[in-house]
């Protein structure tokens, strides 16, 4: 009888090494291939996000073309093997890794904008393009695209829209739903279909954003784009500690002010930050407050007034405006390169991303913490405090095994906290494949079910980043964490 069973296994595994090969001979054939990477160390490359490490995926392609995608997709079907949308990999819950074979598909060749349509303030491109690069693109023409995550230097649009991304200036804006106008999708069965915001009948393109590749591959998009304001007036207020600072935010909100950007760094981090880039921050404060207005000059005029009051009511020990472009370049630079300058506090880093409302900001900083505390974990704090989402830094070697377990531990309590507080398992950064156990801690069973048949409309047969967002602990292969 063993004998049996492990004969049949020795057939699985050469049937499957012989269909991946089959496989891999099908897409260089309809892509070329110099656009079908298959090599181990090729492979290996493409097996992990800024969260964590996956499997080797069965190949990895890279289409030039919406064709391409769709050659792809239709391939992926013949073979029953599961496609994983890629763009720059610096996700943060696993949702661009394969878990088991599959094809990855990297967005790094369809990275072109396509067109400006200046007078409508509007932009087609393609999912491979860099956020930033559209930023300076349409520079010349006065405009911008507004979502601005940290890691806009290097994310692209694919994966903006796939994760509804935020940033600091989203407190205004609005996060990436806000900014796509229409889409251009490939659907499981390697047809094209498009959406659009000005379309009757249901928001596909909502839906579609945010669906972190599961509902379908996005292989263009219209962006909304925005006019440069008159004015731009970036502030520093300094607090001796988190409690005020968070005190303060919440005054701001609650006075009905909307910055276009309010963040918040604790002392960890803007010590980290002055070491790697002195980017002027004040070190020796509990916390500070980056704020960022923009608009017709009364207005920011006014906003200063009003800000700068509520700031020193809740204790800033000092305000200070930038006072000039390149000053307030600095401090950005500083604010968005934090997680980065970790590295010199610990080798290895894990993003928490919660959200509380405003109000409870005091609560959960201080459970934040208590709990980095008790597992004797070095935490900072850097986050969009205006939109009441954390981001606590939990600092560690992940050579150590005690160290991983200890940031486990912590991240757990500051997600079941957040919960607690009225707040969300995630602000900005999705739930991919970390956290799709959570999801049962906010969604009751019918919420999933109606999730999950929205899902089998758009992909019955789960062939689009499987095992993502969904809880599934039964097909839960090992994940380092984090
Ligand atoms: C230092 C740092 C700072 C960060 N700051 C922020 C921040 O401020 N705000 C924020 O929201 N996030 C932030 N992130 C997280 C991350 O950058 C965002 O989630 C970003 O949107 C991911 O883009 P990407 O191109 O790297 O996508 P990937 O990581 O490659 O993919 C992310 C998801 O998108 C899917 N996907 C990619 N392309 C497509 C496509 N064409 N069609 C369908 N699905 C697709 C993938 O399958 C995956 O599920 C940060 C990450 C780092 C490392």
């Amino acid at each position: 009888m063993q004998t049996h069973l492990v004969m049949l296994v020795k057939d699985a595994a050469v049937f499957r090494s012989e269909s991946t090969t089959m496989l891999r001979e099908r897409l260089i054939e309809a892509l070329g291939v110099e656009a079908v990477k298959t090599a181990p160390e090729d492979l290996a490359v493409y097996a992990f996000d800024a969260y964590t490490d996956g499997a080797p995926p069965s190949a990895v392609v890279l289409p030039a073309s919406t064709r391409d995608v769709s050659a792809v997709v239709k391939i992926a079907r013949e073979f029953g093997e599961p496609i994983v949308a890629r763009g720059a990999g610096t996700g943060l819950c696993g949702g661009a890794v394969a878990t088991a074979g599959g094809i990855v598909l990297s967005f790094a060749r369809m990275n072109r904008i396509l067109e400006l349509d200046e007078r409508n303030r509007r932009a087609r491109v393609q999912p491979g393009v860099i956020n930033l690069d559209l930023s300076r693109h349409v520079a010349a023409s006065g405009l911008f695209y507004a979502p601005d995550p940290s890691s806009q230097k290097i994310s692209t649009i694919g994966g903006n829209i796939a994760t509804n991304a935020g940033g600091p200036h989203c407190l205004s804006y609005g996060t990436t739903v806000n900014h796509v106008l229409a889409l251009e999708v490939v659907d499981h069965r390697g047809e094209v279909f498009t959406t659009s915001i000005d379309d009757a009948g249901y928001d596909l393109t909502a839906a579609l954003v945010g669906s972190e590749g599961t509902l379908g591959v996005v292989t263009s998009a219209w962006l909304r784009l925005l006019a440069f304001p008159e004015a731009v007036r970036v502030w520093v207020a300094a607090f001796g500690d988190i409690d005020s600072a968070s005190e303060a935010v919440s005054a701001i909100i609650g006075a009905g002010i909307v910055p276009t950007a309010l963040e918040m760094m604790d002392s960890v981090i803007t010590r980290a930050v002055e070491a790697a880039f002195a980017a002027g921050y004040p070190t020796d404060a509990g916390a500070v407050l980056l704020v960022e207005h923009a608009g017709v000059e009364e207005d920011v005029a006014a906003a200063e007034t009003s800000i700068h009051a509520i700031v020193s009511q809740h204790g800033a020990r000092s305000w200070r405006s930038a006072r000039t472009a390149a000053e307030r370049a600095a401090l950005w630079a500083g604010r968005k390169g934090a997680a980065g300058a970790t590295g010199r506090i610990a080798p290895n880093y894990y993003t928490q991303d919660v959200c509380v409302p405003r109000s409870r900001l005091p609560q959960a900083l201080r459970a934040v913490e208590s709990a980095a505390a008790e597992n004797a974990v070095t935490v900072g704090n850097v986050f969009h405090a205006g939109d009441g989402n954390l981001h606590p830094l939990l600092m560690y070697d992940k050579r150590e095994r005690k160290q991983v377990a200890a940031v486990v531990e912590t991240g757990n309590a500051i997600l079941q906290c957040a919960i607690d507080l009225g707040g969300t398992i995630s602000g900005e950064h999705g739930i991919g494949w970390e956290k799709r156990d959570a999801m049962t801690r906010i969604y009751s069973t019918a919420d999933l079910a109606t999730m999950g048949r929205v899902r089998d409309v758009f992909d019955p047969a789960r062939a689009l980043n499987p095992e993502k967002i969904f809880p599934n602990g039964s097909r839960c292969p090992e994940v380092a964490p984090p």
